[in-house]
């Protein structure tokens, strides 16, 4: 048993804008020991609920970190106030890699880094994820994730939910048998998802690397496991080739042609193209990045067309029906806590409508997931990950970039609300 004093420091680690509210709490309990907790009571003027619906004038009480019941707003006890605000699921980001980063150098950083400061820049980028919004995300991936995310489990440091793919299949992993056994290992790594490199990189022209056979040993023994596959690929072959190996998910996709999106959406791939973040941050931070395996002239020309190309694409893609579109942004070193960006973009140079792109990081972005049943919506059951935003992001979707309140789990990390009332 933990000692009272042990409970108030636990509870002001877990949270420490809700200390007093925890010491109350917990003087109380002395007395009252079965007496409920107090109910979290959340009133908006605008409720975004991540599957297509809008409610004016909402109510959401939270209990316990699920949300209980979401409805009209009615008289009575309020514990946070939010009329000028809009309260939407916190959002999700299916594909970043967490621990990229600038170094001590300024520099992007490979290798030869010592672990304990590597994981610190993982967990910064964790931290600015949360605030500015994002409460899950998918890392795609490497080893440190496994630390990163028993880590923000424990619920002591401040990070979205964490899924990773530790170590990808490639050209290099070897024969279907060899492929087969990879992900095995990385499975009983403990590997939420699969990640499968079945073209080259960008800044290599993104021709196709794996064959038809490999991609569907890969696919189909993360099948069996009961695990998700996340397949790069930029060529069209590679991506019809992913779709065609039943793979859950494909990502870039910057070569796709029409007919190769419409059997995307034929055969339920969901894809997870980057269009508004990634390339756009290597080139910002071209000097960070130059000089470092295929960050050379030619990699950056490469990346300089792919924009382009990048927003063709994209725009023929929302126009597929029933194309499963999730929102990723591939974020590396000095794009995390921008994640946002890549909605802002989607809707805005793309012209996909705001209410799809917001459904793209909540509720779908949770199904591609297979987290649709915990996460992503605001209705009685779900987990209590909610997100206020100053502005209407439907009437102008810049309003994500102004988050300024975060609950996750039922714990509050940010609330700067009181500081933007007009
Ligand atoms: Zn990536």
């Amino acid at each position: 048993m933990k000692t009272m004093a042990q409970k108030i420091a636990s509870g002001f680690l877990r949270n420490r804008f809700r200390l007093a509210q925890a010491a109350g709490a917990l003087l109380f309990a002395v007395t009252a020991p079965l007496m409920a907790q107090e109910l979290t009571v959340i009133r908006v003027g605008t409720l975004i609920d991540g599957k297509g619906g809008v409610l004016r004038s909402a109510t959401v009480v939270v209990d316990e970190g699920k949300i209980k019941s979401v409805g009209q707003a009615s008289a009575g006890r309020v514990t946070y106030d939010f009329p000028q605000f809009t309260l939407l699921p916190g959002l999700i980001d299916t594909h970043v890699h967490i621990d990229t980063h600038f170094g001590k150098s300024g520099r992007v950083v490979r290798e030869g880094e010592p672990p304990q400061e590597s994981i610190l820049y993982a967990a910064e980028n964790a931290y600015t994820m949360l605030i500015n919004g994002f409460t899950t995300t998918q890392s795609i991936g490497s080893r440190l994730d496994l630390d990163l995310r028993a880590a923000t489990a424990r619920g002591m440091l401040p990070g979205p939910r964490l899924l990773t793919s530790i170590a990808p299949v490639d050209e290099h992993t070897g024969t279907p048998d060899q492929i087969r056994q990879f992900v095995r290992k990385v499975v009983a790594d403990g590997a939420d998802v699969i990640k499968i490199f079945a073209s080259k990189s960008i800044r290599e022209g993104g021709g196709q690397t794996l064959t038809q056979a490999q991609i569907e040993a890969a696919c189909d023994e993360a099948k069996t496991l009961g695990r998700r596959t996340w397949v790069h690929a930029h060529a069209d072959s590679a991506v019809k080739a992913a779709a065609a190996a039943g793979c859950w998910s494909v990502t870039h996709g910057s070569q796709v042609t029409d007919a190769t999106l419409a059997f995307m959406a034929e055969r339920g791939t969901f894809f997870e193209p980057n269009i508004g973040l990634l390339l756009q941050n290597y080139i910002q931070n071209k000097d960070r990045y130059f000089g470092i395996g295929n960050f050379n002239e030619a990699g950056f020309a490469f990346m300089e067309k792919g924009i382009s190309l990048n927003l063709d694409m994209f725009k023929r893609a929302i126009r597929v029906k029933g194309l499963k579109l999730v929102m990723g942004t591939d974020a590396g070193a000095g794009a995390h806590g921008k994640n946002a960006q890549e909605i802002i973009y989607r809707v805005q140079n793309a012209g996909q409508p705001a209410m799809d792109a917001i459904i793209g990081a909540t509720s779908l972005a949770a199904e591609a997931l297979g987290m649709k049943d915990t996460i992503g919506i605001v209705a009685p059951g779900y987990e209590a990950d909610l997100i206020a935003v100053d502005g209407d992001p439907i009437k102008d979707v810049t309003a994500l970039r102004r988050v300024v309140f975060v609950m996750k789990d039922g714990h509050i990390y940010k609330n700067v609300a009181a500081g933007t009332r007009r």
